[in-house]
């Protein structure tokens, strides 16, 4: 269910006053799942509030009004709902009963004009005000409902609590579950992503939204329903096909990290990682110590250059690059342990920057190449680093 507020006041408008009123329902509305989705402030007009009203019945369920309940001429909520929902306006003896009683209460007579506060569109649920003389009320069309509530903001939030919430909880039935399934990504970007699942990310129910890190792609599904496995019901679908379409750039769910699922991957195949690294600074070593794999590094040769990386490998410098991070790859494999040769900046037969990332094993060489170019910054590190677990990930996992 979708609500908006309205606010009705020339002052409020005029910004003679301030309005704390929309704050208290909106953090009420928040604590029962309602989604609020507009705030409109209106004049004291009868005709402007009539068109308001009308435009929010045509886009939420549920509009709540707050003012011009009042007795004078310049209260006019009630007959702008009442014009909002095609209805007369009823005179209720058993409200003016109600508003009399309320005067005779503090000592006091009622006036001629309080009568005015006794009518209100036909078909309307009044709701009792305890703490003030203006009688609240519901009106229920076929578009939705207009809950009219007083602009004084002690009444207005009595109201909302005693009576209100308790009907809206009942109209809404059964609390919702929210439930969000992560799809963790890697070697894609976000504008791919978009590209191919743009449909499934104008769905209501469950919601699809992407959320970028550095070299990765969270596809997050959330579903809203009265229990997590109805949640999990509408979720599973939408899974589905975003699997299909996404396909095996999807290495995980949840709270999966990439790291992670290498490391188990080297472990089970018995394997450790050689290393020789002039790209990632201390990041890669930070993803192995973070998920409690760093024993899958049997050495860990860092330089500052590609070129100390050639000349400590006593490689001629003129060497092609990607011919150069094989080689270096290769003499690092051994039985037991994955060659990682990691260097860049360095000019390619088709990139006059680039890095690259080259894994050796069983004889096997593997050279990708990254135009994001070399950055020398924490993030370029970091998303260098995901490119490589994500071309480890892809060697081992078959
Ligand atoms: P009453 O029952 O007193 O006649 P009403 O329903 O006619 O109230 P208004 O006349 O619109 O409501 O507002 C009464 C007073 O409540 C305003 O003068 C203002 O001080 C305060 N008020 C109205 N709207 C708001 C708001 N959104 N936020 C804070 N205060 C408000």
């Amino acid at each position: 269910m979708k609500a908006e507020i309205i606010l009705t006041g020339t002052e409020l408008l005029l910004g003679e006053i301030v309005d704390t009123n929309s704050m208290v329902i909106a953090r009420l509305l928040r604590d029962i799942g309602l989604d609020l989705h507009y705030k409109t402030t209106v004049g004291d007009n009868e005709a402007r509030i009539a068109e308001v009203l009308r435009h929010a019945l045509s886009r939420v369920d549920v509009v709540i009004v707050s003012g011009g309940l009042g007795p004078t001429v310049d209260d006019v909520t009630r007959q702008a709902a009442a014009a909002a929902a095609d209805r007369k306006l009823i005179y209720s003896p058993a409200l003016e009963q109600q508003i009399a009683a309320r005067f005779a209460k503090f000592g006091r007579k009622m006036g001629e004009n309080n009568k005015r506060q006794a009518w209100i569109p036909e078909d309307a649920l009044p709701v009792e005000n305890p703490v003030g003389t203006a009688p609240c009320f519901i009106v229920e069309t076929e578009q939705g409902s207009i809950i009219c509530l007083p602009g004084v903001p002690r009444e207005l939030e009595h109201q909302m609590k005693q009576a209100i919430i308790p009907w809206l909880k009942e109209k809404m039935g059964p609390p919702q579950r929210i439930k969000a399934k992560i799809l963790r990504t890697c070697g894609i970007g976000e504008s791919n992503i978009d590209r191919k699942i743009d449909n499934l990310m104008r769905l209501n129910n469950p919601t699809v939204g992407l959320a970028a890190h550095l070299g990765q792609v969270d596809v997050r599904i959330t579903a809203k329903a009265p229990t997590l496995a109805e949640a999990d019901a509408l979720i599973a679908p939408v899974e589905t096909e975003v699997r299909q379409r996404l396909g095996d750039v999807i290495f995980g769910v949840d709270d999966d990290e990439l790291a992670d699922m290498v490391g188990r991957l080297l472990k089970e195949r018995g394997l450790q990682l050689a290393v020789v690294d002039t790209l990632t600074g201390d990041e890669l070593a930070h993803e192995w110590r973070k998920t409690g794999h760093a024993d899958v590094v049997q050495s860990h040769q860092q330089f500052g250059s590609a070129a100390d990386a050639l000349a400590a490998s006593a490689l001629d410098p003129g060497l092609e690059a990607s011919v150069a991070a094989s080689v270096i790859a290769q003499s690092l494999s051994r039985a037991g342990a994955l060659g990682l040769c990691l260097i860049g900046p360095v000019a390619t037969e088709t990139a006059e920057q680039a890095s690259l990332i080259a894994l050796a094993h069983n004889g096997n060489v593997s050279v990708s190449q990254h135009l994001y170019g070399y950055r020398a910054d924490e993030a370029g590190q970091q998303w260098l680093a995901a490119q490589t677990l994500n071309q480890l990930w892809r060697a081992l996992k078959n």
